[in-house]
């Protein structure tokens, strides 16, 4: 370009036109020059049109991920950059001034607190499933055998009853004969028996109620310690989170926390989006939203919003 306006302006050298054409080249040129400083101090050269390089700085063991692992994941979070202009934009270089550092400080020693209370809130929840499972079970159990257990204490009451009439007759007659009285003594035994039978029903119906009971009152402690457990993680860790987790500040990204994987990925790939050039965007399902929380943190896609802001940085060129 500045060639040609200079040949240009060989040729009309003395016109007014010419020194207007050299003018507004200038400007252009002055702009350029502006919007360069500007990048440099961002650590950007010349967006989308070459790749910015990065290399993975300083890993805390306290976070127990691999070096390896983290590469790796950097790099896929790279890749939804890479993906969406359709070339690459980030690239992984060992030398690389431009680091991203995992850094352990009390941000993720709450995060691992958070996750604890999580797997707590898990595992009570499955207590409370096999908990219901096991009062189920029995309270059929229960309502079989009691059912049994009526039935059979009203035949045992029906047959006392009638033998009681009959022995009272007899009495009445003066008494009976041997016959009836074998017979009485025979239908005696009968009912002994019928009795037995049905206190050993009561014994394992009793033990069937208890169990059940107990099965109950457990529930209710793992119930309330569940309610317990949930408030206090509401009250700590239930909003959204801010992208404090992760910092970029011109030379380096900084990540400080993060419970999964999941959502470290997400938080390196609104960072490496810091990196490029890209500000916040309104949609909370943005990469570049300002809070973490909406996103769909297994298939990480740009938005139209994220798009609009990437393809306004990549014009800037
Ligand atoms: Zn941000």
């Amino acid at each position: 370009m500045k060639k040609f306006f200079q040949y240009l302006l060989l040729i009309v050298l003395f016109s007014l036109w010419g020194i207007m054409l050299t003018n507004r080249d200038q400007t252009r040129e002055t702009v350029q020059e502006v919007r360069m400083v500007a990048q440099r101090k961002l650590g950007i050269d010349q967006p989308c049109s070459k790749p910015l390089e990065y290399a993975i700085g300083n890993i805390d063991p306290k976070f127990g991920i691999a070096q390896s692992e983290f590469t790796q994941l950097v790099a896929q979070a790279a890749e939804v950059w890479n993906k969406a202009d359709g070339k690459t934009l980030l690239a992984y270089n060992p030398a690389a001034s431009f680091k991203i550092n995992l850094v352990y400080d009390n941000r993720q020693e709450q995060s691992n607190a958070s996750v604890q209370l999580e797997q707590n809130l898990q595992s009570l929840e499955a207590t409370n499933n096999s908990l219901t499972q096991q009062y189920n079970s029995l309270s059929v159990d229960y309502r079989k055998k009691i059912d049994t257990y009526n039935k059979d204490v009203a035949d045992y009451k029906n047959d006392l009853d009638k033998y009681n009439a009959e022995v009272s007759y007899w009495n009445s007659q003066g008494g009976a004969s041997s016959d009836v009285y074998n017979k009485l003594k025979k239908e005696k035994s009968a009912l002994d028996d019928e009795y037995g039978k049905i206190k050993q029903e009561g014994v394992v119906v009793n033990t069937l109620a208890n169990q059940a009971n107990g099965v109950t009152k457990k529930e209710n402690q793992v119930a309330a310690n569940y309610n317990n457990s949930l408030s206090t993680y509401k009250s700590q860790y239930g909003d959204a989170q801010e992208f404090e987790k992760g910092v970029f500040d011109g030379q380096e990204i900084n990540i400080y926390q993060f419970k999964a994987v999941a959502d470290l990925r997400l938080t390196l790939v609104h960072e490496l989006g810091h990196y490029l050039g890209m500000q916040h965007v309104q949609n909370s399902k943005s990469i570049m939203y300002y809070l973490i929380g909406d996103q769909d943190m297994n298939n990480l896609m740009l938005t139209a919003e994220d798009n609009h802001e990437l393809n306004k940085i990549c014009k800037l060129n």
